[in-house]
């Protein structure tokens, strides 16, 4: 028997980032959207735990205990106080490093695989605290659709969402480090006071109505002045992407990768 999990990508229409806090991490108003770009994850018994990947990035991805999916399903074996007997493979499309949350994905998709295959049927409350202790993007992944995320992003709220709006991704050449991103925020932000994150109501508006226009003139990431002071090329991007028509053009989460709204 295996068990397959399909799971998307998501692109934040408004990463807003607070000033950083003592344990390091920022406060966010982060609004999330899924979007149609999927990973897989086949959970299969096996002995022991067993990692494969495939797909264009299959070679950036780490292959040991640090994979994201394999750290979830040895979160979950060791709740439920068994081994994590299983082979994971992920069959990825998600770009690697890119700001779309990749790895959050295949980790999310591993729990809810690894517990189907268990038989464990965990409660949804508790695969959502173990998912915000492997990440801050990861609960999102869990639940999909569109969502508020705010404390680092893990405590989520769902948005309606009146629509579907059609998005055009550009990959870029190597990644960009999250952590490193949030340290040039910090550094750009230095001697200037940062507001606290909030979400922006027109934004919540255009959403609820669905208005491709309106989420255009509302989409908004803080992220995005770090990400193109370390990937200066990203401009270029955004430039090509709002000539050749787009509705807007922004950096996706801390990048690289750049996401245009189209009509
Ligand atoms: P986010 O949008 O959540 O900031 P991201 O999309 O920028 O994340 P990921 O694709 O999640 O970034 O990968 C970040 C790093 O995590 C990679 O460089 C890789 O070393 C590591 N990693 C661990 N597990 C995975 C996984 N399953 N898929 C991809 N990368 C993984």
């Amino acid at each position: 028997m295996s068990i397959t999990v399909r799971v998307p990508a998501k692109v934040n229409v408004q990463l807003a980032v607070g000033a950083p806090r003592p344990d390091g991490y920022h406060d966010l108003a982060n609004v999330f959207l899924a979007v149609g770009l999927y990973d897989t994850v086949t959970a299969t018994p096996a002995d022991g735990l067993r990692l494969t990947v495939t797909g264009p990035d299959a070679a950036q991805v780490p292959l040991d205990g640090s994979n994201l999916a394999a750290r979830a399903a040895l979160a979950l074996a060791e709740r439920a106080g068994r081994t994590a007997d299983v082979h994971l493979h992920i069959a990825k499309d998600i770009p690697v490093a890119g700001g779309m949350a990749g790895g959050s994905a295949d980790a999310a998709a591993a729990l809810v695989a690894c517990d189907a295959l268990w038989g464990l049927a965990t409660p949804r409350e508790v695969l959502l605290s173990i998912c915000a202790d492997l990440g801050s993007d990861v609960p999102f992944s869990l639940v999909g659709e569109a969502a508020l995320g705010t404390g680092r992003g893990e405590k989520l709220e769902p948005l309606q969402v009146g629509g579907t709006f059609h998005w055009v991704f550009a990959a870029a050449d190597g990644g960009l480090s999250t952590p490193a991103v949030y340290r040039e925020f910090d550094r750009l932000c230095e001697g200037r006071e940062v507001p606290a994150p909030t979400a922006a109501p027109a934004l919540l508006a255009a959403l609820r109505d669905g208005d491709p226009h309106a989420l255009a003139a509302t989409v908004d990431n803080d992220l995005q002045a770090a990400a193109l002071s370390l990937n200066p090329a990203l401009a270029a991007t955004l430039a090509a992407g709002t000539e050749a028509g787009a509705l807007a053009a922004l950096v996706s989460g801390s990048g690289p990768t750049t996401a245009f709204l189209a009509e």
